[in-house]
């Protein structure tokens, strides 16, 4: 106990001395350089909850901008993949899923099942699993044709890649990708807001877990070519006080690059077999982010040699063109802008009202990674802010 005191009082000071440089920094900008508004974009989901968990954002001074990005698969995968998979579950396939797609609502319903939880419950064959190993025991024993729902970013690529590089997978287990990257979805977000003639992303908080396997690389060119001051952190709301710190000195000092706060963790090159075996079995491919539509060289897909696996050549499905995409949020639901950090959850008006963690209107409010659902459990708006409006705190 003593010891876990002593960790929590280090921890504050370093806090609180970290929230002082910070103030430090953003009053420095504001008088020797002129900028009254940073905005520093967070991609990562889970930087997103350790900032509302932890209510960092109380600690920043006014003229800081700390804003959501992009980094929740969940969220931005398109309704198409879900409608087939609701479609093929309830004509007998078996469908994998991880937990968080499950409730994922889809924007038509298909025979009356508006999500896999829906189609489970009509007669669907749906099953949730923790991974992708899990979908491959279970296919084996049932030797039932069944897809994976194939969600995720570069962290979770690896786990698909190794048991299809390996010969792993039996011939009924078909994987449907819908494998997304992070860096083209960051350049995305930052060049809709430039466009909008909105106040530009200065630094990024690049994602930890998925630096893990890309390295620090990618983000140094993303950060290049942006021209933005990028910091890959870690998790803990030190982590982040301390990247948001460092990218307010790179801003001061014009300085562009990527800096690496999660170095317990991170290297430049990443992990090497990790890379090697996700370059094995994907192709880069333009792909499809719900409610923002194409994102150039921003999705994988099996290369050709894995055809007996891939769940689009097997089923003839028929994916979405960039010409065919049409809008795919619900009416009002505002988890397009949400996800390009152009609006914060409160700025959508069925957050709390029709849309709640228990009946999810829009993606963004159903994983644990997504903006919507992280503020309405944790706070950053809604209920709080009313509240604080009311008794004249806010
Ligand atoms: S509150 Fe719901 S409907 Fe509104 S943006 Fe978030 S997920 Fe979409």
């Amino acid at each position: 106990m003593e010891a876990i005191k002593k960790i929590y009082r280090l921890d504050s000071t370093l806090a609180e001395s970290l929230k002082e440089i910070i103030w430090r920094y953003v009053e420095k900008l504001r008088k020797e350089k002129g900028i009254d508004l940073v905005k520093i974009m967070n991609f990562c989901g889970t930087h997103e909850w350790t900032t509302v968990h932890y209510g960092l954002r109380s600690l920043m001074p006014q003229g800081l901008d700390l804003v959501a990005g992009p980094g929740c698969p969940v969220c931005i995968t398109p309704s198409y993949y879900i409608e087939t998979a609701i479609k093929l579950s309830m004509e007998g396939v078996r469908v994998y899923t991880f937990g968080d797609a499950y409730r994922l609502p889809a924007l038509k319903p298909v025979k009356g099942a508006g999500s896999l939880v829906e189609a489970k419950a009509l007669g669907g064959d749906v099953k949730t699993v923790y991974s992708f190993l899990d979908a491959i025991k279970d296919a084996r024993k049932s030797g039932r044709t069944s897809i994976f729902l194939g969600i995720g970013f570069e962290t979770t690529t690896p786990s698909y890649a190794t048991p299809i590089a390996e010969g792993k997978v039996p011939e009924n287990l078909l994987f449907l990708s819908v494998l997304r990257l992070t860096p083209p979805a960051a350049k995305y977000a930052i060049r809709i807001a430039i466009e909008r003639n909105l106040p530009p992303v200065q630094g990024v908080i690049a994602p930890g877990h998925v630096s893990t396997i890309t390295g620090a690389k990618p983000w140094h060119e993303f950060s290049l070519e942006t021209g933005i001051p990028t910091v890959i952190s870690g998790f803990e709301p030190i982590d982040l006080l301390l990247s948001v710190a460092k990218l307010l000195k790179m801003i001061m000092e014009k300085r562009v690059g990527v800096e690496v706060e999660y170095r317990r963790v991170v290297t430049w090159e990443g992990n090497k077999r990790a890379k090697r075996l996700i370059g094995e079995v994907f192709n880069v491919v333009d792909a499809a982010w719900r409610g923002i539509g194409f994102i150039p060289d921003s999705g994988l897909k099996l290369k050709d040699k894995y055809w007996r696996l891939d769940a689009v050549t097997q089923l003839g499905l028929r994916e979405p063109s960039r010409e065919e995409w049409s809008y795919d949020l619900p009416k009002d639901c505002k988890c397009a802008e949400i996800t390009l950090g152009l609006a914060k959850p409160t700025d959508c008006p069925l957050y709390l009202k029709i849309c709640t963690p228990d009946k999810p209107w829009g993606p963004c409010m159903v994983s644990l990674e997504g903006t919507c659902a992280v503020w309405a459990r944790f706070g950053g708006g809604g209920l709080a802010l009313d509240l604080g409006k009311e008794l004249g705190l806010i």
